[in-house]
């Protein structure tokens, strides 16, 4: 693996496969990248997968590695916290952090896929081949087959060494789940629930129709509808709705004045400022969620999944994206440990990986429950003002679940969900129970005390 002249295969050049080209480039490695799709730098994509996607610090520390933080800042739109909208119109704001300096940003998927295409290309030794998609991987020669979807053709491609960044629908994962002898484990949970994006145009001034700096939520229990600012003056805005269940779901939901009837009861505000709502909820598709787990996710020295197709998440804690970059931090750091073989590299890469993917995943589908109903739970609501307080009054001292998860570059997501929890569980208690009380208005010395009993009650 010193020998950088090996030809390491990439297949799939979204988010998690252009950075690592990029990074692999910067480390003198001759890299080839297959994207299935045409080069979204000349190419209208059709809608269907997330327009935008909340970057956080994970996935900054990614940019810094490769150099590009200050370019991303420059494609980012600051969420300072979400503004959660009830049936009758009216908002709260409940911040994301009591630190004034920890937001998440709202960034466009193609700028940013983009931006890391261009600065790989840098590179004249990372070469990129668009419209090939990868229909299996021989994982023993280490050869995959590909599909030109100009020449209609097929062509087998040789390499050292193949990475599959090709996400959700992995060809890899699916050769290593096809082979009876490979003893591959794999699991998939779709979740009853699907996705469809919309979306609010700005005014004819170019302006916000609503509040810029903010993640938008109508939070319904069963259902939920979000949206995040981009930078034009638009939102993107994505109806998280069950396929069946419940009065309204996207099966019945079959006709224009079924969906308007829909916004308006449960919506108002929302369809006020969406004028395009009926025709864009027929034109777009509805996709389905889930979560991916599996292992092992390298075969000898000769192949490894990265990001989503090693690991596909649930997005309710707008993680995916900045775990997918986060694998390419942890394999850039085994990397450095020369461990003397692709093979030895890759155990080492997965040993120290795995455990943070597999809790990010059940993190995520933990925000689901509380992104559409615990935010409008009275106990819930108290809690985050009591972490706002506690963040705000003593910060270097106290970190909220979802400050563990996403304003830290270092802290490892297992840790962070078995603090995060544990900590939960006595916050919730401690305010159940009585011995928190928000009212009146704590004072310091008050709000000391409950730090002092949440950290013995957390054993930390
Ligand atoms: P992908 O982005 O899926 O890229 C895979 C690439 O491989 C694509 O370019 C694809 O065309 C190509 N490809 C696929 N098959 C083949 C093939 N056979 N041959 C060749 N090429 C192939 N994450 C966040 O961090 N924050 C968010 O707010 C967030 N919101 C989300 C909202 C929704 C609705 C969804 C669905 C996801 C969201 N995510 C979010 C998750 C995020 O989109 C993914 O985690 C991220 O895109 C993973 O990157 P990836 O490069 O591993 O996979």
């Amino acid at each position: 693996m010193k020998n950088k002249q090996q030809n390491i295969l990439i297949i799939g050049a979204g988010l998690c496969g252009t950075l690592l080209a990029l990074r692999l480039g910067q480390r003198g490695y001759k890299v080839s990248v297959y994207e299935k799709r045409p080069d979204l730098r000349t190419t209208e994509m059709a809608s269907g997968r997330s327009i935008n996607l909340a970057f956080s610090d994970r996935g900054n520390k990614a940019m810094k590695l490769v150099g590009l933080e200050e370019q991303v800042k420059g494609l980012c739109v600051p969420m300072h916290g979400r503004l959660i909208h009830d049936k009758n119109g009216d908002t709260v704001q409940s911040n994301y952090s009591g630190r004034k300096e920890e937001h998440i940003n709202s960034i466009s998927r193609n700028d940013l896929n983009a931006l890391l295409l261009n600065e790989a290309e840098k590179h004249a030794h990372v070469n990129f081949y668009f419209n090939r998609t990868c229909k299996s991987v021989n994982f023993e020669q280490t050869t995959a087959l590909f599909h030109d979807e100009g020449s209609q053709k097929d062509f087998i491609e040789d390499a050292d060494v193949i990475i599959a960044a090709d996400g959700v629908g992995s060809s890899l994962r699916r050769s290593y789940f096809l082979d009876r002898d490979f003893l591959f484990s794999f699991s998939q949970d779709y979740l009853t629930h699907g996705y469809k994006e919309l979306s609010i145009l700005p005014n004819e001034n170019g302006d916000y129709l609503a509040k810029k700096n903010a993640l938008h939520i109508w939070p319904r229990k069963d259902f939920m509808l979000i949206a995040l600012p981009n930078l034009d003056g638009s939102f993107t805005v994505t109806l998280f709705l069950s396929y069946d269940g419940g009065l309204y779901n996207f099966n019945n939901l079959t006709t224009e004045e079924k969906v308007v009837e829909f916004f308006k009861t449960e919506f108002p505000d929302a369809l006020l400022i969406m004028p395009n709502l009926a025709a864009e909820f027929f034109k777009n598709p509805t996709s389905p969620l889930g979560t991916i787990k599996c292992s092992p996710w390298h075969y000898k020295g000769n192949t490894l999944l990265i990001g989503d197709a090693a690991h596909a998440i649930v997005p309710f804690y707008g993680q995916g994206m900045n775990a997918a970059f986060e694998d390419v931090v942890v394999l850039d750091t085994i990397l450095d440990m020369n461990l003397g073989s692709w093979e030895a590299t890759f155990k080492a890469y997965q040993k120290k990986r795995k455990i943070d993917t597999d809790a990010i995943a059940d993190l995520a589908m933990d925000n689901f429950q509380e992104m559409k109903e615990h935010v409008i739970d009275p106990i819930f609501q108290q809690k985050r003002k009591l972490e706002l307080l506690l963040e705000k009054t003593f910060p270097a001292h106290y970190h909220s679940k979802y400050a563990m998860v996403t304003f830290t570059e270092d802290l490892d997501y297992h840790v962070a969900m078995l603090r995060g929890r544990a900590q939960d569980r006595a916050v919730l208690t401690l305010l159940s129970n009585g011995t928190i009380k928000l009212n009146p208005k704590p004072t310091k010395e008050d709000l000391q005390k409950f730090l002092e009993q949440i950290k013995h009650d957390t054993n930390q």
